[in-house]
């Protein structure tokens, strides 16, 4: 007798496309012009794992990272040793001293606090400008020569807070970008996200930093023929049923059928960021079928229309539909949390 335990085969899972993840790094790296496109893989490569994800870009020669703390920086350190820089976008507490100063990777410095906490470090560094987002960074007004003197800057950056729309809030973010730039001594310069690299070239300077539109994320048209979508999520089916008209359907009978037709029971709900915003509006794909979901969402269930595909049986596996575009108006979720909710429960299967 074995002591191996049997494999648990899963019941949702969320395909992910290798090849998508690398050209659309590499359409983005093209359209940064001069600039050369690193990658924002915080937050678990936006939940798609950033193990494989940063495997796979620095194979394809990106050579900056941007994580949001230090957990994840350790969690991808043998990955990007010797082959790509990488900066911790929310910075350095006091409390993280002891892990960053024998780290390779880089704080971006948000404050004057920080500031002077990394300053006698002698190690490189990049500094946030606030130009005019308020979110994180150092202000123009208090960006003088002698702040950093000594100091290891790598990448003087800014980050664009509307960069996905046309207003003037992305050109007056250039203009104080810039002026801030003159007083700060770096080696390299970057202002652009995903949206901000379609914005041209004024916005590209030397690194630009995408993140949503790696992963399959839209949010300008000029990104729209060159980006393609990476994650889809599935499901099997673990139940089919024939409803009669007058049958109600799931959570507080939001569905009732109005005539006798089949469902399908798939295994995958709100509990794995598929939420309830998919209610009576989302759908899934079987052969160039649209299968739409029917009534509420469950935590781990979802109830599907099978009237366009009888073939349809127990242990059929559906595709869902997750172009980030379509599902974020399908939800009223953001394509940002449309990519980051993917839960843990679906396995990451990469091909
Ligand atoms: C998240 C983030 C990015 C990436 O933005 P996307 O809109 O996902 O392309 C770039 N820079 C900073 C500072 C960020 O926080």
């Amino acid at each position: 007798m074995s002591d191996a335990k049997p494999i648990i085969p899963p019941t949702a899972a969320v395909r992910l496309d290798s090849d998508a993840l690398v050209a659309n790094w590499r359409a983005l790296d093209r359209l940064s012009g001069k600039a050369k496109a690193g990658a924002a893989v915080k937050a678990n490569a936006y939940g798609l794992g950033a193990r494989a994800v940063v495997k796979k870009l620095v194979a394809a020669s990106c050579t900056d990272f941007f994580v949001a703390n230090w957990q994840e920086a350790q969690e991808i350190e043998d990955l990007t040793a010797d082959k790509a820089s990488v900066s911790v976008l929310n910075g350095v507490r006091a409390l993280d001293m002891p892990f960053a100063l024998q780290s390779a990777a880089k704080p971006v410095i948000n404050s004057l606090d920080q500031l002077a906490r990394w300053k006698t470090s002698g190690r490189a560094c990049d500094i946030m400008i606030n130009s005019g987002m308020n979110r994180l960074g150092i202000d123009l007004a208090d960006l003088h020569e002698d702040l950093f003197a000594g100091m290891n800057i790598d990448i003087a950056m800014s980050h664009l807070a509307s960069a996905d729309a046309d207003g003037p809030q992305n050109s007056d973010q250039l203009k104080c970008y810039r002026a801030a730039l003159g007083k700060v001594p770096a080696r390299r310069t970057s202002l652009a996200n995903s949206a901000g690299i379609a914005l041209g070239s004024d916005y590209h300077f030397d690194v630009t930093r995408p993140g949503l539109s790696l992963y399959g994320g839209i949010q300008r048209p000029e990104l729209a023929d060159l980006i393609k979508q990476v994650a889809i999520p599935q499901a099997e089916v673990i139940q089919v049923r024939s409803l009669r008209a007058g049958d109600k359907l799931g959570y507080n009978a939001q569905y009732v059928a109005d005539r006798p037709h089949d469902i399908a029971i798939l295994a995958m709900g709100y509990a794995d960021g598929y939420l309830r915003g998919f209610s009576s509006s989302g759908a899934f794909l079987h052969k160039g079928q649209r299968l739409p979901v029917l009534g509420r969402v469950s935590m781990d269930l979802i109830a599907i229309d099978l009237a366009a595909a009888p073939d349809v049986a127990e242990g059929t596996w559906v595709d869902c539909e997750y172009d980030l575009g379509i599902a974020s108006a399908q939800s009223g979720l953001s394509q940002y949390e449309l990519i980051t909710g993917l839960g843990r429960r679906l396995a990451r299967q990469w091909l």
